[in-house]
């Protein structure tokens, strides 16, 4: 997938150097810039550039490239989330409101994987702001601001894959990221699927069973509540 975008942008870029005289802010790109290797080199630099920040980027989804203008349907009784036993947080407060009882699964959740002797707790992220409002998920390579298309109703609650015993930090991409631990990503997915409550749990790796594939979701999984 990611090629096909990289590919796309190539073939827009080529068709730019081709026909146009400047390239907008790389005004005299292809002046100064001969021969086709050196378009080539360019070309090649540019989408170097394109991965290295994605790989930098961090934690934030993509799924939405502009701002959602929806408005959150359902009345907002929102709470703060409270660490309890066998959950981690590794967002921002102001980001992790949600339904009281979403609250109250994620407790069982965390209480279910600690008896079950994980010794790292389960990492809760993103979830709502109190009021409901859009939420920002980082910025795309040109800089824009991209909006979480989901995360208002407060029953969306993205989780860090599972990470090696003894590891820390994110998981950036569980295709690349050393740290990544499919058994404990399994356990972690099989703990919250086994709920009546649960909607769905969307993310990208296929060896595991009980996901769904999402654009963005290489990096955490986004676990949706029933409303
Ligand atoms: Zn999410």
């Amino acid at each position: 997938m990611r090629f096909l975008i990289y590919s796309g942008a190539l073939l827009f870029l080529i068709e730019k150097l081709a026909y146009a005289d400047n390239c907008g802010s790389l005004s005299d790109c292809y002046g100064t810039i001969q021969s086709a290797t050196g378009v080539g080199v360019g070309i090649a630099v540019m989408v170097m550039t394109g991965i290295l920040m994605d790989f930098f980027r961090g934690e934030g989804e993509t799924e939405a490239a502009s701002r959602p203008e929806t408005k959150p349907t359902l009345p907002l009784d929102f709470s703060p989330f409270q660490p309890s036993e066998g959950l981690a947080t590794y967002a921002a407060p102001e980001k992790q409101f949600a339904q009281p009882k979403v609250f109250d699964a994620l407790r069982e959740i965390g209480e279910k994987w600690q008896e079950a002797g994980h010794g790292d707790p389960i990492e809760v992220g993103d979830m709502s702001y109190e009021d409901g409002r859009p939420m920002p998920a980082g910025k795309d390579r040109t800089g824009k601001e991209l909006f979480h298309s989901a995360h208002r109703e407060g029953v969306d609650v993205d989780i860090r894959p599972g990470r090696k015993a003894g590891t820390i930090g994110p998981i950036l991409d569980y295709k690349t990221s050393p740290n990544y631990d499919r058994e404990n990503t399994q356990a972690i997915v099989d703990i919250i699927q086994s709920r009546p409550d649960v909607e769905t749990i969307l993310f990208n790796d296929k060896q595991i069973e009980g996901v769904k594939p999402w654009s963005g979701h290489n990096n955490h999984l986004h676990v949706r509540f029933k409303k």
